[in-house]
């Protein structure tokens, strides 16, 4: 028995080790598919794009994959779709004021509040605070945008907001929306920079907002006034991410913005984008296109200006197209070929000009700059600046000095002819702006002017033609006068004793063919051409249509471009157009116009068509 026994128990210990080698080597199997699953599960969940992984190390990743280049390099060329879609379809929910960007109004209640908040914005502060910080707004964009993938591996953002006394909402509501229709992961800050703000709640009531519900965001504060060039330097400076977007502090940003911003500098980092900028109203907050894109530019008073997108661009829309000058406050740049570049002229000061130098920058030195159609970003545009010019004489003059004096070589002096004083402006030194040109070996002016912003002197000339005529414009009596002041309905033209020393009766019939107030551009424009229209006043549109008229010297008749003459009554002293009669008295002028300049009426086009490849309707 004991034999027995002992042979018993061998044979138990024997299956036993069997048995847990068997074990064993089925756990390890089990081990080893578990792995695998755990291994096919994270690869799906990585390639998702709505999960978002907090702390995916993305920066990491990031370093190793681009160790070798100081600048982002895609690792793939794989395009997914980037868009939020269970955001999307929740937004498309929302109802309440301001939703979808649908105007909206104040109650009379809120109307002494309204007023206030007005007059220290320059918009509807007011009701600004009653609309969601994250309101839903309307998709705008090109039907070609909603199916439209982008690369999957993009660059990582800094977000730089410059801003000065702005108000709460509008603030919260750029860095609110910023994050919100952005894939977290791409945005790695957002820096609000107060360039010496005196408003209250912009100082610690904001940090610890920020703190609380935004801690991507933190404020960075400039201590003197300084303005949105330093600021935005100040906000650049500490940037970390692979993308600079520089935005105002009023701004919207809607449905998938981000992607198409980023894409383009993906693929070569010497590309800077814009997006579309669309309106939002600074009275009813309502949100609406701008426009369907156009190229940015300039007039030879550095008035910002805008180009029509070009036939070839067109027919590829959305696809980002070229622009020679960007708007300034709203575009993506790479970090590394901002700093490249220089960032900003630091000797530019407050405001203005510094879009220019940026654009001419990027474009002369290397650099190229489109727009993105897919990407739209609201900006209120304000009814009035409310900031006092903060003692720093006329700052603009200055800027615009350093920019013509550093970029624009021989073109700079058609700027000067139209503003001769900017000579007597000091522009300090600009040795280090010219260092860079140098070292960077950037291309002259007139490769830009013929090469990207080959049009704009086509609307634009350096050297306008002369006018058809100018000053006064009066009846055959000589006793009556047009007279663009009409205390009753302010834009339209009327009769008035003749008075040599009022500015409101003297006007310029422009090579543009039209006729327009010296001291402003506004022009005669009927819009209704039916007998007896009244000639009002409009912002001259350059284009003729509706504000071109012919003086025609031999029956002293102003002939509209709709066949009509310029008319009045002898009672009440109205202005309107009529049937042309060369017989009545009532349409004949006196003017003191140029005839070698009328004589050339056919030969000069203001209706830019023939030598550029545009469809005709573009300038009406
Ligand atoms: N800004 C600034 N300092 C200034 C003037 C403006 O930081 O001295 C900011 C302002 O808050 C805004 C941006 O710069 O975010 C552009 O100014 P603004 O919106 O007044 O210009 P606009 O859009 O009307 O041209
Ligand atoms: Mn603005």
């Amino acid at each position: 028995m004991g034999v027995s026994v002992q042979v018993a128990s061998f044979k138990a210990q024997q299956t036993m080790i069997v048995l847990r080698r068997q074990l064993l080597r089925l756990l390890r199997l089990r081990n080893l598919i578990a792995c695998t699953v755990l291994l096919i599960l994270l690869y799906i969940l990585r390639t998702r794009q709505e999960l978002d992984f907090p702390k995916l190390q993305y920066g990491q990743e990031h370093a190793l994959a681009h160790s070798k280049s100081d600048h982002f390099v895609p690792r793939s060329t794989k395009k997914i779709d980037w868009h939020d879609h269970v955001l999307i379809q929740h937004e498309s929910e929302r109802v309440g004021i301001g939703e979808q960007g649908k105007p909206a109004f104040l109650l009379s209640k809120d109307k002494a509040l309204e007023e206030e908040l007005y007059s220290v914005n320059g918009f509807n502060g007011a009701l600004s605070d009653k609309i969601a910080l994250n309101r839903s707004l309307p998709d705008i964009r090109h039907r070609g945008c909603k199916h439209r993938k982008y690369l999957e591996d993009l660059p990582t953002v800094s977000v730089i907001v410059p801003f000065h006394n702005e108000h709460w909402s509008t603030l919260l509501r750029t860095a609110f929306t910023v994050l919100y229709r952005s894939p977290k992961k791409l945005i790695k800050e957002i820096f609000l920079v107060d360039d010496a703000s005196t408003k209250d709640f912009l100082k610690e009531k904001l940090d610890s907002y920020l703190e609380q519900n935004i801690p991507k965001a933190r404020v960075i504060r400039v201590h003197n006034r300084s303005g949105l060039i330093t600021a935005r330097l100040a906000g650049a400076k500490e940037a970390t991410g692979d993308v600079l977007i520089f935005l105002d502090s009023h701004t919207e940003a809607n449905v998938n913005w981000l992607p198409p911003l980023l894409e383009p500098i993906a693929l070569n980092y010497r590309t800077v984008v814009c997006p579309f900028i669309d309106v939002i109203a600074y009275d009813t907050f309502e949100y609406r296109p701008q426009d369907e894109g156009a190229r940015g530019a300039f007039d030879w008073e550095f008035f910002y200006k805008r180009l029509p997108v070009l036939p070839k661009d067109k027919k590829n829309m959305p696809e980002p197209f070229e622009s020679p000058v960007m708007a300034g406050g709203l575009f993506a740049i790479s970090r590394k070929f901002f700093w490249e570049l220089g960032g900003y002229d630091p000797g530019l000061d407050i405001w203005g000009g510094e879009q220019y130098e940026l654009s001419f920058k990027i474009w002369q030195c290397g650099g190229r700059m489109v727009d993105a159609p897919c990407s739209r970003v609201g900006h209120i545009y304000r009814k009035f600046a409310p900031f006092p010019n903060p003692g720093h004489g006329d700052f603009v003059g200055k800027n615009y000095r350093r920019v013509a004096e550093v970029w624009m070589d021989e073109y700079s002096q058609y700027l000067y002819k139209r503003r001769p004083h900017y000579l007597k402006i000091d522009p300090g030194d600009l040795t280090a702006q010219k260092a860079i040109r140098t070292k960077l070996k950037c291309k002259p002016f007139k490769w830009f002017i013929t090469q990207i912003a080959f049009d704009l002197p086509v609307k634009y000339p350096m050297i306008e033609p002369e006018p058809f005529g100018s000053g006064q414009i009066k009846t055959s009596s000589g006793n009556r006068c047009v007279d663009a002041k009409d205390t009753q309905k302010k834009d339209k033209i009327t009769l008035s004793p003749c008075d040599s020393n009022a500015g409101r009766q003297k006007f310029i019939l422009s090579w543009h063919k039209d006729i327009r107030m010296s001291s402003q551009p506004m022009c005669w424009d009927v819009p209704e051409s039916k007998p007896r229209s009244p000639v009002l006043l409009y912002s001259c549109h350059l284009g003729g249509g509706n504000q071109l008229w012919r003086y025609l010297p031999d029956t002293k008749q102003f002939r509209h471009s709709s066949g009509t003459c310029l008319d009045h009554d002898e009672q009440t002293f109205e202005l309107f157009v009529n049937r042309c009669d060369s017989q009545r008295s009532t349409q004949q002028w006196q003017v003191a116009y140029n005839k070698q300049a009328l004589d050339k009426w056919d030969d000069i086009q203001t209706v830019v068509t023939g030598p550029l490849p545009y469809e005709d309707d573009i300038y009406t």
